[in-house]
């Protein structure tokens, strides 16, 4: 990390931070710049006791945070939120250096990370209750909305600054404290996020971050009864075995799991629109986004020009390491399991008569490389298909008509985002109704805010984050019926 000398290199720490002290462990776990594949530090590898202690820690502490005025916490929320503006340089060193996409993408991250703790820092005074209309003469009925309590959340390498944000913000604008465990692979972010809680003046234990093996720490995480609230962003997998084990202490739960998001281009749509979307959907973050695009239908009348279009523009796409600035266009995939994962489903693509059109090759020399690539006559059943890719390939699958992309679509268990292109006013609505999933992107290739409510259908989760909507997961509704 000293290589990318920081303007306040206390920002990169290699200590857990549990109940406001920085706290090292017995043994240590190395962290690798998915670029180099070269150690870029260590990081405390905490397990059952320590988590248990952070618990602790939160639950004495959300005795005094839940009594804060709303506003006070807001404005503790908006210092910090300030704090990542105003460090927002070293935040996205520190980020592309573990997460590898490249510094204006981290830079972005950073940014848009910001944005959910200064939007949950103005929800934070808009926690109203109701009076009802009382059901008896001699009674009177009110219902709060009072904070879940001490809040677990995990989080995955992909975002290392804004899947924190997105929980931390709203947990605590409600009067919730937190133990986060980030993913081992991208700690460095989450930390560089509690040095800037600690400066904003986040009282000790209401943030603790625990870093180490994920399983002992998860499992205190799911098993504590004194966590009353389970967030987790990371895989379907994952997400639904540690969601049935909070079922025993009857946590409440959130989840942010996988997508497959299917992407539609229709006869009438604007070409040079529809390319420009697909490479920001496709491409960001090197396809390692839960909302990238991973199925591409493209109808017949254009299929020619939307491939020839997208090749030319992939081919021209420059991937390397994420610094310096500038360039390169992709980065390098997170591991080698991601690599071997994303030249899979290429190989059954072109086993199944997909055709090449550009890349399709993992880089000899650079383990964590794999070249952008885009497929042609892709069949509808291939494993691009059928499972998240989470690389950078495009797979283009040719259909008929607007039933038969609507049915391919939704052809899915996962139901997180989706796109359609097309000019056409009328089908803007109905394949908007049509498609099942939690999100839609009509004639944009970019869809998230913390404006708007983030989530999925089917298996793609349980609730919703950012927006008006996000704040509601980390609140109780307490009714009092008073005889008077
Ligand atoms: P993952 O393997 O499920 O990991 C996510 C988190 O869970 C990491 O912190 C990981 O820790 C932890 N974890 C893994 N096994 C665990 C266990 N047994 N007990 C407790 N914690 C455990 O997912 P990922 O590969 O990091 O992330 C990619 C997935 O996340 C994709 O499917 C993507 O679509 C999804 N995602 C969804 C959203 C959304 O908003 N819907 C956003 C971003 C990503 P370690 O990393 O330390 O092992």
């Amino acid at each position: 990390m000293d290589s990318l000398s920081l303007t306040r290199s206390d920002l990169h720490r290699q200590k857990a931070y549990i109940d406001g002290a920085w706290v090292e462990g017995s043994t240590r776990i190395a962290v690798l710049n998915p670029a180099t594949h070269e150690q870029i530090g260590t990081i405390p590898n905490l397990g059952a006791l320590e988590t248990e202690t952070a618990v602790a820690a939160a639950e004495r502490a959300q005795v005094a945070w839940k009594c804060e005025l709303a506003k006070e916490r807001g404005r503790i929320l908006r210092r910090w939120s300030q704090l990542m503006l105003d460090n927002a340089g070293d935040l996205a060193a520190i980020l592309t250096q573990e997460q590898g996409k490249p510094l204006s993408e981290a830079k972005g991250e950073v940014a848009y990370a910001a944005s959910f703790l200064e939007w949950f820092a103005e929800e934070a005074r808009r926690i109203d209750g109701e009076i009802l209309a009382p059901h008896q003469a001699d009674k009177r009925l009110y219902v709060h909305k009072v904070p879940v309590g001490v809040v677990a959340a995990i989080t995955p390498w992909n975002f290392p600054l804004a899947m924190i944000t997105r929980k931390a913000g709203p947990a605590l604008a409600a009067g919730c404290t937190m133990v986060l465990k980030p993913s081992e692979l991208t700690p460095y972010s989450a930390l560089a996020l509690a040095v800037l809680a600690e400066e904003a003046g986040v009282p000790n234990g209401v943030f603790n971050v625990v870093t180490g093996d994920a399983a002992p720490i998860g499992d205190v995480l799911t098993d504590d009864t004194r966590v009353r609230k389970f967030t987790f962003t990371g895989s379907t997998a994952v997400g639904k075995m540690l969601a049935a084990r909070c079922m025993d202490t009857v946590k409440r739960v959130s989840l942010e799991l996988g997508g497959n998001a299917p992407f539609i281009i229709f006869d009438d749509a604007d070409l040079d629109k529809a390319v420009e979307g697909a490479l920001i959907a496709k491409f960001r973050n090197t396809g390692q986004t839960c909302v990238c695009a991973n199925r591409f239908y493209v109808q017949s009348g254009i299929y020619e020009k939307f491939a020839a279009a997208l090749a030319g523009k992939v081919k021209a796409m420059r991937f390397g390491p994420g610094i310096p600035i500038g360039e390169a266009d992709c980065g390098p995939l997170i591991d080698t399991k991601a690599v071997e994962k994303v030249g899979a489903h290429v190989s059954d693509c072109v086993a199944r008569g997909g055709q090449l059109l550009v890349g399709g090759r993992a880089l000899e020399g650079a383990p964590g490389f794999f070249e952008p690539t885009v497929i042609s006559e892709v069949s509808a059943n291939s494993m691009l298909c059928r499972e998240e890719t989470f690389g950078p390939v495009a797979g283009l699958v040719r259909f008929e008509d607007e039933d038969e992309a609507i049915a391919l679509a939704n052809c899915s268990r996962a139901g997180l985002a989706s796109y359609f292109f097309t000019r056409d006013y009328g089908r803007v609505h109905r394949v908007s109704e049509a498609l099942d999933y939690g999100m839609v992107g009509v004639n944009t290739g970019i869809i998230s805010t913390e404006v708007a409510p983030f989530g999925g259908v089917k298996e793609s989760g349980l609730g919703r984050e950012g927006s008006r909507h996000g704040i509601e997961d980390y609140l109780e509704i307490k009714m009092v019926c008073a005889a008077i």
